[in-house]
């Protein structure tokens, strides 16, 4: 099974039809990425407090307010949520893993995500569009963006993918005549246009990825387009029994290694979850991709599948299909 979350409200059923405009889908989904892109503002943090036993009121009246920049170590597991009032963990965990505190951030753990709480990332079951021009226009607005695929090899020059601010030529990942590809217009239709695709890098996806958010995506070998968020997930969410599904998921480096053929990135979550990921070292060399990425949250496009060891992990062959993304964006991530 994937991540699944039953707390999804698919935005168009507020609509009361089941084809919506697509510049309405854009309006709502700007009010509700804009909401998320500062969630959980403050945790109340309450020492002697538990969850699902003591009373919303006490920690209300009684929790500390803190904000991300404050939190301090002996704080961890008695941060709050101020809305949903389950615990938060504060990431990145370790404020010394980064100088950069303003990536500081809280999240709603995983073993509440059952928890309906209106600061938490909304996520949908697709887009519907209601016609062939509706879609073309929506991809001429770079709406909706199209991935055929995903580039296979690096363009000619290399591309520091570390630095966020890195100028290099658009023209090496955005390909504005790409191939024509096959999309349906929704979840319940089957009916299918060519349309041009334009990116094939995860790359393109993390720069301006706040405003990538919001946009809708037809992902490769994806049944119908999404938005990027309901595409998105983050490895804490994984459980043992992987989909056999390719999802765009993230996770926090802790470790980079080179081995015999290939590069192993190990991703470990707060709660401990474990993703290896393999890469080829010269793709990996022409990202600028090394040890001194440890710490760094990576994107990456593919299917987790179960190692001997008990351990998911995916390979990675193109170059396109992973990237890391820019620190000033990791407090936008869906929980
Ligand atoms: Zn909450």
């Amino acid at each position: 099974m994937p991540p699944h979350f039953s707390r999804a409200a698919w935005i168009g059923s507020s609509l009361g039809a089941p084809v919506v405009n697509p510049d309405k889908i854009s309006n709502l989904l700007e009010a509700v990425v804009q909401e998320g892109s500062h969630r959980i503002p403050y945790a109340r943090y309450l020492k002697d407090w538990t969850y699902g036993k003591d009373s919303a009121e006490r920690l209300q009246a009684e929790g500390e307010r803190i904000e991300p920049s404050e939190y301090r170590p002996e704080m961890e597991s008695k941060i709050f949520c101020p809305e949903c009032t389950t615990p938060l963990s504060r990431a990145p965990k370790n404020a010394d893993l980064f100088t950069n505190s303003r990536t500081a951030h809280f999240r709603h753990k995983p073993a509440h995500r059952l928890v309906p709480c209106a600061l938490r990332t909304t996520r949908g079951a697709g887009l519907n569009y209601s016609s062939e021009e509706e879609m073309r226009q929506a991809v001429q607005n770079s709406d909706l963006a199209i991935i055929s695929g995903w580039q296979n090899t690096p363009p000619d020059q290399s591309i520091d993918e570390t630095d966020a601010d890195a100028v290099f030529d658009q023209t090496q990942i955005i390909d504005p005549d790409g191939p024509p590809t096959e999309v349906p217009l929704g979840r319940h239709t089957g009916e299918r246009f060519l349309l041009p695709s334009k990116l094939s890098t995860v790359l393109a996806i993390c720069r301006n990825f706040d405003k990538n958010l919001n946009r809708a995506f037809f992902f490769p070998d994806s049944q119908y387009p999404v938005r990027l968020t309901d595409k998105l997930f983050d490895i804490a969410l994984v459980n043992e029994d992987p989909s056999t599904q390719s999802h765009l998921f993230f996770g926090r480096i802790r470790t980079l290694s080179r081995l015999n053929f290939r590069d192993k990135f190990t991703l470990v979550s707060d709660e401990g979850v474990q993703v290896k990921v393999y890469a080829w070292p010269t793709h990996n060399d022409r990202k600028h991709i090394t040890r001194n990425s440890e710490g760094r949250v990576l994107l990456f496009y593919g299917e987790l599948y179960l190692e001997n060891d008990g351990i998911l992990a995916c390979k990675v062959d193109d170059w396109g299909a992973y990237s890391l993304l820019p620190e000033k964006y990791e407090h936008c991530l869906p929980d």
